[in-house]
């Protein structure tokens, strides 16, 4: 198989670059190792419901999002944030009112972001597309740079994009190596919410609001550190969703957690929080396309990120990095996945600015 650019990775950044590709008339091929699309963006539905269990939000002031919402005829939302916020203590103790709605003026999008990845995703022909496909190893030639699949198929490109975290990149064989400024680039950095876990309680009714309360809830008790709620636009079910704090190693027994998680949502939103239709997780560390090892140490802050030099150049130009993690100015978020898509978008016409044949 042989195409002129290859993307690896088809979550938000990796679909965004193919349809820029196929809108330009250029070949591309776009491999994705799971055998679903969307990467970090991944939306479970539950009768009319539709849940967020990645990336839930984005913001004024980041345009690209808010343009392919509008492109893709998808609606936007206002985060539910009317009413009280709760605070727990470290003993469990709960006030209300304390502060402002956390996420107040963020925005969701109708039918969940998964409705934005489906929709570029529906704009490519089918056999551009191939999932269950994990690259293990790329090969540089004189030519070409050939990439091996897990069952051993080879695809032969004039470029790669890798359109994915860069330490998850960094499990990939290059060969010959990449210089070793350039790995410990990529292993140095750290995924965004790689880390995190998400857990989920659905309900018939949204008891919560119903008490004067926004579903926002801050707690030093755990194991969730903060709480929104997660109901979609309109009806239900409906649901509250919270960050869970505990470290990725102490979460890992379901049955104890799913037990901590109801006795915290019964504390802070009254005994209606027992009943849920569903309480699920969706624990991101140890998702081996998103998380390596490291990711399991808790971020504290935003990292600053960027394409640091030793990611730039490499293979003649011939291996560009894309994916959230080297945008500039969005670093991290949904806006930064396309940011970074647009940035692969300009190298590659720079590369080749005309229609070509391979
Ligand atoms: C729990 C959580 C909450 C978040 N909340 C928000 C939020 O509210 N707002 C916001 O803006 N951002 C949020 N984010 C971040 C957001 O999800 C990312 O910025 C965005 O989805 C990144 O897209 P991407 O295409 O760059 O990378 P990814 O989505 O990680 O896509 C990379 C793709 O590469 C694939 N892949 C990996 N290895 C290989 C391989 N060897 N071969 C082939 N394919 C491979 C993966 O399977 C994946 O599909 C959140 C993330 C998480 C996990």
């Amino acid at each position: 198989m042989q195409t002129e650019t290859l993307i690896i990775g088809a979550g938000l950044s990796g679909l965004s670059l193919a349809t820029q590709l196929a809108q330009s008339g250029r070949d591309f091929l776009l491999v994705e190792a799971r055998d679903r699309i969307g990467g970090r963006i991944l939306t479970e539905h539950s009768g009319a419901g539709y849940f967020d269990l990645g990336p839930s939000w984005f913001w004024p002031g980041q345009p690209r999002i808010a343009a392919l919402i509008s492109q893709l005829g998808l609606e936007r939302f206002d985060q539910y944030s009317i009413g009280a916020l709760s605070f727990e203590d470290e003993q469990g103790r709960v006030e209300r009112g304390r502060g402002f709605a956390s996420m107040e003026g963020s925005y969701r999008v109708e039918g969940g972001l998964a409705a934005v990845t489906n929709g570029l995703a529906a704009q490519l022909k089918p056999d551009r597309l191939m999932q269950s496909t994990p690259i293990v190893g790329l090969t540089r030639t004189p030519n070409a740079i050939v990439a091996t699949g897990n069952a051993g198929q080879e695809i032969k490109a004039k470029q790669v994009v890798l359109a994915l975290p860069p330490r998850v990149a960094s499990r990939i064989t290059f060969s010959p190596v990449l210089p070793q400024a350039t790995q410990a680039a990529m292993t140095g950095i750290a995924t965004w919410m790689a880390g995190q876990a998400k857990a989920f309680a659905v309900y018939k009714t949204p008891f919560w609001r119903e008490k004067g309360l926004s579903g926002d809830a801050m707690s030093r008790c755990g194991p969730m550190v903060e709480i929104h709620d997660a109901s979609p636009a309109e009806g239900g079910p409906y649901a509250l969703f919270g960050f869970i704090g505990v470290p990725p190693q102490a979460r890992q027994d379901a049955p104890s957690l799913h037990q901590a998680l109801q006795d915290q949502l019964i504390r802070l939103f009254g005994p209606k929080a027992a009943d849920p239709i569903s309480l699920f997780v969706k624990d991101w560390a140890f998702d081996r396309y998103t998380a390596i090892e490291t990711d399991q140490r808790p971020l504290t802050a935003h990292p600053a990120y960027g394409l640091p030099q030793a990611m730039s150049g490499l293979w003649d130009n011939a291996l560009i990095f894309a994916g959230t993690e080297v945008a500039t100015q969005f670093g991290g978020y949904v806006e930064g996945a396309l940011e970074a898509a647009e940035n692969a978008m300009a190298r590659i016409e720079r590369k080749t600015p005309a229609r070509q044949e391979l």
